[in-house]
């Protein structure tokens, strides 16, 4: 069920709770901004989600109200993991669903790297 991308921050999502500690992960990295775990249901050979550790409901919440340290720290997390996967040459896909039209199911801003294969077109149709 997709969410609203505007409305308040829910702290039982499960994001949420994973930054807690409540509920295990295959971690990937982690520092003071970001945390990085592996998909439970891949979409591709490798997908891994990159997670701000701020509470932040969607892009449109964290690009308007996170820090610039946050932005700048949750941004290089990304590339960091992405490059440390060994992604960088053969390339990989960022998505950051958003809100009901995209598609975003958990509430708190995440972003997914794609990659270890072809991916093809963008969008299905
Ligand atoms: P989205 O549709 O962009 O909100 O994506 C949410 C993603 O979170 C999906 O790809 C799910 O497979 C993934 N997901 C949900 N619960 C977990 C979990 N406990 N651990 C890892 N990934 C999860």
């Amino acid at each position: 069920m997709p969410i609203d991308a505007t409305s308040g921050y829910d702290h039982n999502n499960i994001f949420a709770r994973i930054l807690r500690g409540e509920i295990p992960t295959k971690t990937v990295y982690e520092d003071e901004h970001a945390l990085a775990f592996h998909d439970i249901n891949p979409a591709a050979p490798v997908h891994i989600l990159v997670i701000p550790k701020g509470r932040y409901v969607s892009w449109d919440d964290f690009s308007r109200n996170g820090s610039d340290q946050e932005i700048s720290g949750f941004v290089r997390a990304v590339g960091h993991v992405a490059r440390e996967a060994g992604l960088a040459q053969p390339g990989y896909r960022l998505l950051a669903n958003t809100g009901h039209d995209g598609g975003q199911e958990v509430p708190h801003l995440h972003v997914h790297i794609l990659a270890g294969r072809r991916l093809g077109a963008m969008l299905s149709r």
